[in-house]
Parts: C-alpha cells; structure tokens; sequence
C-alpha cells in the first residue's frame, strides 16, 4: 500500500464516499478521527502527516462498509445521545435525535412530581438510551429498562456500567418483562412503529428489523403497550410513546380509548408530532 497521509486519504474517501453519502466530508473526518486519534483541529494543522499501514488496513475496510452503506455508528461503534456518548452494535437500533424530544418531556414531567424516588420504565430500551438520559438527570429515580432481545440487553448494560448510571435491566416483550406487582410514575417506549412494507425500511436495512418494525400495520406493538401498561401505572403515572410521523390520530385515539386522560402530542425538531402521552388515572 503506497503511503498515504490524513490529506490524501481524506480526498479519496471524499471521491469514494460522495456518491453514496450525503454526509461524506462528515465521514471521513469521523472515520480518520477514530483510526488515528487525530483531533477535528490536526485534520487541518497535521494534514501531511502519514498514516502507519496499519491505520491504513483499517480504514480501508471501514471505507468499504460505509460505501456500502453501513451506518457510521456502528463502525465507529458509538453514538451521542443526549448528553451521553453511547456504545452501539448491530444488536441495537442508533439513537435519533428525535427521540430527545420523548426525554424532555418524560423529564418535564417527572420533575413536576417532584425530585423524589420516582419509579421509571422504558419498554424496548435497545441501546439504553433513553433509560439511561432518565437516570442521568434524574439521579434519584429508580429506573427499570426492558428488551425482548439478550444482545440488545447486554449493549445496554455495558453503557450503564461504562456510564456508572444504576439502571435495573429486565428481559422480555414489553410489560412481560415486569413483575407483576411493579408499579410505575412514568413510562416510555420508542417501539417498532414501522410498517412492514414501509419502504423506508429498506434504507435501515443494516439496522435490527425487530427495533424497527413490527411486522404488520405498525401500529401493534404502540397498542400492545397502551394496553399492558395500564397494569403497571400508579393512579395519575404517565404513559409517552414515540411513534411515526403520521401515527400520532391513531396513537391518541388508541390512548383515549384505553382510558388515558390529558392526551396530546409532541413534535419532535424537525416539526413532525413524534410523541404522544396521556395520565392513567386508575
Ligand atoms: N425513528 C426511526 C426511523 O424511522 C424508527 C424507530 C422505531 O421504529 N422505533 O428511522
């Protein structure tokens, strides 16, 4: 391999990754940053400087993945959520900025019932995230995250570990994962809300399908939930779901059916209603 520096390598993957990449420049500089411990600042100051062979191997293999489309996540093996800086795998679905709108307000609301031991559930909790921002700004509450799927579940353990976070895992489909006297102020989910032929999910294709459909309507695994969760609520606990951008009609009127009061929804940054919640009353 002919010896090549942070510059030329740089300019290559540009040509390689812009056909493919809307985020190419992004890419690369992620891509170099991870291989050779370089900062954003000496991509620019240390351009000339040679990368070892070693560096080199590496980075071409991570080039061929991303040109075929793999998210830079899970080569880079980590995600930002929130505050926090999050290990991901294939197991696990990446994180979306969306989803911080569920935090804030699940945050909002939990403050308002004050700061003490709240009980916190998140259903399906995938990488953690969300479970885990609770836990970190909310360092009294005790906080319960489930999945069905074991591989999801130890991703999340290792970032509660790594993030020294004190959140109790549990393994099972939704409510199932719960004891059955577990009683909850608030709960969230950001289920499987893809329809099964969703033609967006062909993009997510190198993303857990079990994160991120449910195989039928899209609307089964949100119902499920509004339905089980009833069970686990303290009189006056919440209910917040994620859900897709055209699900929040069908979200509502399945929460107000199910008994849930004060329903409404969020949108999340980009303007889409993204969440909706409502207060079971028992
Ligand atoms: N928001 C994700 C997407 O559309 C889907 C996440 C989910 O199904 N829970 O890319």
């Amino acid at each position: 391999m002919n010896a090549e520096t942070l510059n030329t390598w740089r300019a290559r993957a540009l040509a390689i990754l812009r056909a493919v990449s809307n985020s190419a420049a992004a890419d690369a500089d992620y891509l170099l940053m991870h291989v050779t411990g370089v900062t954003r600042a000496q991509l620019l100051t240390r351009a000339d400087h040679a990368l070892s062979a070693a560096q080199q191997q590496l980075l071409e293999s991570l080039l061929a993945r991303r040109a075929r489309g793999e998210p830079l996540a899970y080569l880079l093996q980590n995600q930002p959520f929130w505050s926090l800086d999050l290990q991901v795998t294939p197991d696990v679905l990446i994180p979306r900025a969306d989803t911080e709108t569920l935090v804030e307000w699940a945050l909002e609301l939990a403050r308002a019932r004050g700061q003490g031991a709240l009980a916190l559930a998140d259903l399906g909790t995938g990488s953690g995230a969300i479970a885990l921002a609770l836990a970190h700004e909310l360092p009294q509450a005790q906080v319960t995250a489930t999945d069905i799927s074991i591989a999801a579940l130890d991703v999340a353990r290792a970032n509660a570990a790594r993030l020294k976070l004190d959140v109790h895992f549990a393994q099972g489909a939704w409510c199932a994962a719960l004891p059955a006297r577990a009683r909850f102020d608030l709960m969230v989910s950001n289920p499987p809300y893809i329809a099964r032929d969703d033609a967006h999910l062909a993009a997510l294709q190198f993303e857990p399908q079990l994160a991120l459909t449910d195989g039928a309507d899209g609307l089964s695994a949100l119902t499920q939930i509004i339905h089980q969760a009833r069970a686990h609520l303290v009189p006056g606990g919440w209910l917040l779901l994620e859900h897709g951008f055209d699900q929040a009609e069908a979200v509502r009127a399945r929460l107000q059916q199910a008994g849930y009061a004060q329903v409404s929804t969020r949108a999340d940054y980009g303007g889409n209603p993204r969440v909706s919640a409502g207060v079971f009353d028992g």
